[in-house]
């Protein structure tokens, strides 16, 4: 034991998976982080990211004071003047003039109190955030098929797989303690399937990879569907008990294009290896299916999800150890915002904003006699639109962690929809792309240096917390919004002294948390949602005996593919793909502070085919130009047998090479997520290499 130093117990910042880890501190500095042996989730290991996470905590780009832009300059203010204004300028926008977009790296506390303060201070449903991104469509999906729009299993019953279909997910690079699990239930005889144009780390370790072209993940499911039925492999039992509309189904698949030699011509995946799938997953039991962005975010990504969980339920694979529909979560608090009601349609808990129960148990909850419209709000993606293509409907912009100028499509259309937003506020702990357009930034706390909760990709509630002081006059979010809706005249509605008594309101609240508390999140660290009373045990599996659809069944939805928004043209012969690098997070604003995560990977790159490259005469390690119908960027081309022929893969985290330049805005009819993982592109050699 170092003299001076202690440990404190708290949650990684950066994925999805919830990893438990010590952060060292001595002399009011976080000066390391070790792993937290007794945590189940990652007994003991953590991957790099959170190996050095605390490495930009005590930057000195750190936001330590608020600012104000005066004559297109930021100048530091009293957190006094910058409330009043905000407050001013606020007050002078009708609810549906402004737009509040929340953060999946905020606590659960804070992301329940951001859609409060819209929803009663503003009285608009306008708020959302980046699972719009991401999840959407796994939330619309799943909900519609199972009634219940999360991960139906556990991370640690994966190793009960005999089966694993990872589709749509680079596991061991973007999740990678749950890429362990994965080797370990491979240890145990479980097979492993993965479907990538890839040959990621993941499909490496895999038993079968299925190199599929990007935007046709119906076709091969309905491919495996079909197979599946044809070799009298379905669950017949757990069909005709548990779930409805499988005739449909069967019905759907019988077309040309769900036969062996139509599913391969679109996908591009050798018949013999589609049928060995179809076979692994319906024989295999149970058989788990892990997927993530490479399926949702597509503008069929809700089909998507609706197709895969069609296979899973034809194949009985719900509600038992080792199986299920399992939608790996990117951000640390995705979920969680999620369940906090940072969504424009429901208040925490998916209560919807539109009915009258839901709307009298938050007006008491929240003390108030009126709120706004029973109505859902508008999307982010459909603000963005909003804001680039008709200015002067949405009027003013509130941010809290977010950073759409990296994060979103179409970076030329979101530069263009931020000009036109009137006034802006951003909660941030660095500057970044976004914050330099703001009219006010205010400094914030990171994750070391508050109290909260997260909710991981499992709905595993944990605890944050706090290890040393914010710098400067930085305070944590939910204090920020406090003191702001204070200012603005709702001190009584927002009067906490600390997260506990928000989480306090956020049980009351939520009918799936109601029976969490801090008290209960000592021991055993955590609970899985849903949780409804103080002695419940939490829920490591959903839909056990019966799914959270109103009739208790699972629906079979049928779905037909149809290609993406943009294919390969004359001019844009290549499709283009976008993902992250282990190394890195999201748009760099921690991990390019990293002085070890940072070193290892500094700058964005392209990755082609080796076949594909010869053509073009480019040879690796070449600065290539990369252009779409949006934009183009400059990077050096990586030259790999590793990609599908015809298909590109950039990462999004570079500001420099933002891959968002290029990536298409067109939406999911139902989620609306952008086509960020298909575009039409072309790469072109530079003069002077
Ligand atoms: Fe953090 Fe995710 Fe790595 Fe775990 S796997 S240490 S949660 S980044």
């Amino acid at each position: 034991m170092i003299p001076d130093m202690k440990f404190v117990a708290t949650t990684c910042p950066y994925c999805g998976v919830g990893c438990g880890l010590l952060l060292a501190v001595r002399d009011e500095r976080v000066v390391g982080v070790e792993p937290w042996q007794a945590h189940p989730i990652n007994e003991g290991k953590l991957c790099q990211k959170g190996r050095y996470a605390h490495q930009f905590i005590h930057s000195e780009d750190r936001l330590k004071t608020p600012l104000i832009k005066r004559g297109g300059s930021f100048v530091p203010a009293s957190w006094d003047e910058a409330l009043q204004l905000i407050a001013r300028r606020l007050s002078s926008y009708r609810p549906e003039e402004v737009f509040f977009l929340a953060s999946a790296k905020a606590t659960n506390e804070e992301n329940y109190l951001f859609q409060k303060f819209a929803r009663v201070v503003m009285k608009t449903n306008n708020v959302d955030h980046c699972a719009r991104l991401c999840h959407s469509s796994t939330v619309s999906a799943l909900a519609k098929a199972f009634g219940s729009g999360a991960m139906t299993n556990s991370i640690l019953d994966l190793e009960e797989a005999r089966c694993i279909f990872v589709i749509g997910s680079n596991t061991f690079e973007q999740h990678p303690l749950i890429g362990r699990r994965l080797v370990l239930a491979r240890r145990r005889g479980a097979k492993v399937i993965s479907a990538d144009p890839r040959l990621t780390p993941t499909a490496k370790e895999a038993d079968l990879h299925l190199p599929i072209r990007p935007g046709t993940d119906v076709a091969l499911i309905n491919g495996l569907v079909r197979r599946i039925i044809e070799g009298g492999w379905e669950d017949r039992g757990f069909i005709e008990e548990r779930t409805r509309g499988f005739e449909t189904l069967r019905e759907t698949v019988m077309k040309e294009e769900s036969t062996l030699p139509g599913t391969s011509r679109i996908t591009g995946v050798p018949e013999g290896d589609i049928e060995a799938a179809a076979e692994m997953i319906a024989t295999l039991k149970p058989a788990a299916l892990l997927y993530s962005m490479g399926v949702t975010q597509h503008t069929s990504g809700v089909e998507n999800v609706l197709a895969l969980a069609n296979l899973m339920m034809l194949t009985g694979n719900i509600g038992r150890p080792g199986s299920g529909v399992n939608p790996l979560r990117g951000q640390n608090n995705v979920q969680g915002a999620c369940d906090m009601g940072a969504l424009p349609n429901v208040f925490s808990g998916y209560q919807s904003v539109e009915e009258d129960g839901c709307r009298r148990r938050m007006k008491r909850v929240w003390g108030v006699e009126e709120l706004g419209e029973a109505r859902a709000g508008i999307t982010s993606t459909e603000m963005m639109e909003i804001l680039a293509d008709r200015p002067g409907r949405m009027k003013a912009l509130y941010l809290m962690g977010e950073n759409p100028m990296i994060s979103e499509a179409d970076q030329n259309r979101v530069r263009r929809a931020l000009d036109n937003v009137e006034f802006m506020v951003s909660q941030e702990i660095f500057m970044t792309e976004t914050t330099e357009l703001a009219d006010v930034v205010l400094p914030a706390a990171s994750f070391a240096e508050k109290d909260g909760t997260f909710t991981n990709t499992d709905r595993r509630v944990q605890r944050l917390r706090k290890a040393i002081d914010p710098p400067g006059e930085a305070m944590p979010d939910w204090e920020i919004l406090s003191r702001l809706a204070r200012a603005m005249g709702y001190g009584k509605m927002f009067d906490y002294r600390r997260a506990e008594d928000i989480f306090e309101e956020v049980a009351r609240a939520t009918p799936s948390y109601a029976g969490i508390s801090y008290r209960r999140l000592e021991e055993p660290h955590a609970l899985q949602w849903p949780c409804p009373g103080p002695h419940h045990p939490g829920t490591p599996i959903l839909h056990v005996e019966r799914f959270a659809t109103p009739d208790g069944l699972g629906h079979f939805t049928p779905v037909e593919w149809r290609p993406p928004a943009e294919v390969p043209s004359e001019d844009y012969p290549l499709i283009l793909t976008t993902g992250r690098s282990l190394w890195h997070w999201h748009a760099g604003s921690m991990t390019r502070r990293s002085k070890s995560l940072g070193g290892e990977v500094e700058t964005g790159w392209v990755e082609m085919n080796e076949e594909d490259a010869e053509e073009m005469g480019i040879g690796d390690g070449e600065v290539v130009r990369v252009s779409s119908r949006r934009g183009r960027i400059e990077l050096p081309a990586r030259v790999t047998s590793e990609i599908k022929r015809g298909v590109i893969f950039v990462p999004f985290h570079f500001a420099e090479c933002p891959a968002n330049r290029l990536t298409n805005a067109a939406l999911d009819p139902v989620s609306k997520i952008p086509e960020f993982k298909a575009c039409a592109a072309r790469v072109d050699k530079l003069r002077g290499w």
